[in-house]
């Protein structure tokens, strides 16, 4: 049977917990069902992380769940799920799953393309990626449920799979991504026999869809510890099939500070709990290979602005064809890295066109990442964003004085 923990031996203080949640699995364990919060949850309340998100996992069916609330609506069509909402909180509630060996099918690599069997909270626990992600918190009891030893494995930080390592990974590849952003996430270490076949079996991460990729880069590179992230994936040559130009990147000491600098950036931004936009983040990642492309373009006679556009599409359209970045990010990309040449020479009228850009406020935080990395006059960079935060009056004063 699975171990339990109680509060004092968990350790999650329930003012942590959404009272949503908590409502949740008050209800379905009112209508005789099971109920938990479990998965990402659950593991960063005992770390003592502030949760992104709630999900309870329960014995009753999506078409039980529903009535139950007053506004939860069915989503999904081959596995559904149940959306719970309370206001700008949605609480995915899941019905339990039994795990891939009862005949899924699979992909000639042995990759799960579906998985729609209701089963236990023991079966559901097994199909889980890590052990430290398959804890079940019963928010009513203020009980951790633990059938894979997740509980000593999240004290002593260490991400270790669930099952045979090689047959998880090729149900699904993107556990091997999952494992990296674990360990940074949490300060943790890859469990050696966890750790062992990601190398040998990096190339399968060719076999998943770009989407699925890209979502998981996003993840990984805002997760608040975007370098540690990157570092292990070039180490175990997972960034290949991902961001190959990551390998450029790493040689070349100026483009690697350039690099640091921008996912330093990030990381306090998500510590602090600010948003990061993909565009940003991409603009970000690929604007040095942009830049070099740029002074050639320039040497080989092409006019400075059209020179840039050029280099914009070289440089997407060689990491497209890796990681499919969405059209709107690449539109936003586009856009932060076009109006840079914008803020030199400009004049009064053209100022006060910029100042028009819906996407102005991202360029001055890109020209401040510039100048940080001594690429641009810092003093020129703070006074673009004095302008964008100032009022319209202010501005006046500041573009006539600018004279
Ligand atoms: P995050 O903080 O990024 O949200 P999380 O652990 O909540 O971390 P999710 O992607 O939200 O990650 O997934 C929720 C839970 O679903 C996980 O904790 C894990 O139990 C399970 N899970 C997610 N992805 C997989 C996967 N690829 N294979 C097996 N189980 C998975
Ligand atoms: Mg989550």
């Amino acid at each position: 049977g699975p171990e339990r923990f109680t509060r004092e031996k968990h350790g999650i203080d329930r003012r942590h917990v959404s009272r949503h949640a908590v409502k949740v699995c008050e209800v379905l364990q009112q209508a005789g069902f099971e109920a938990y919060i479990v998965g990402g949850a659950v593991r960063d309340l005992i770390v003592g992380l502030e949760p992104k998100d709630f999900d309870i996992a329960t014995n009753a069916t999506p078409a039980q769940i529903r009535p139950l609330f007053r506004r939860a609506r069915i989503i999904g069509r081959r596995f559904q799920l149940v959306h719970v909402v309370f206001g700008q909180e949605i609480i995915e509630t899941s019905t339990f799953r039994a795990p891939a060996s009862n005949g899924h099918e699979t992909d000639e690599h042995g990759r799960i393309l579906r998985d729609n069997q209701f089963g236990t909270n023991e079966e559901d626990a097994v199909r889980r990626d890590f052990t430290l992600n398959a804890l079940y918190y019963d928010p009513v009891r203020e009980e951790v449920i633990d059938y894979h030893r997740g509980v000593a494995d999240l004290k002593k930080r260490t991400v270790r799979i669930i099952g045979n390592p090689e047959t998880r990974y090729r149900e699904d590849p993107v556990r091997m991504l999952r494992a990296v952003r674990f360990a940074a996430k949490l300060n943790a270490t890859i469990d050696p026999a966890t750790l062992a076949p990601i190398k040998p079996m990096a190339h399968l991460i060719s076999n998943v869809p770009s989407s699925r990729l890209f979502d998981e880069v996003i993840k990984l590179l805002t997760c608040g510890h975007a370098i540690d992230c990157l570092k292990q994936l070039e180490t175990l040559g997972l960034h290949q099939h991902l961001l190959p130009f990551i390998d450029t990147l790493f040689n070349n000491p100026d483009h690697f500070r350039f690099l640091e600098l921008a996912l330093d950036r990030t990381d306090a931004r998500v510590r602090t709990g600010k948003t990061i936009s993909p565009g940003f983040l991409f603009a970000a990642l690929l604007w040095k290979l942009v830049n070099n492309q740029w002074d050639i373009n320039q040497k080989e006679g092409l006019p400075r602005v059209q020179a840039l556009v050029e280099a914009a599409d070289t440089v997407i359209n060689n990491q497209a064809s890796n990681l499919a970045i969405q059209r709107r990010f690449q539109a936003d990309m586009r856009e932060i890295w076009f109006i840079q040449p914008r803020f030199e020479r400009a004049t009064p009228r053209t100022i006060w066109r910029l100042l028009e850009h819906p996407r102005l406020r991202a360029a001055v935080d890109f020209l401040q990442l510039r100048a940080e990395a001594h690429e641009v006059d810092s003093v020129d960079a703070q006074w673009w964003m004095d302008l964008a935060n100032a009022d319209s009056d202010k501005r006046s004063t500041m573009i006539e004085e600018r004279q």
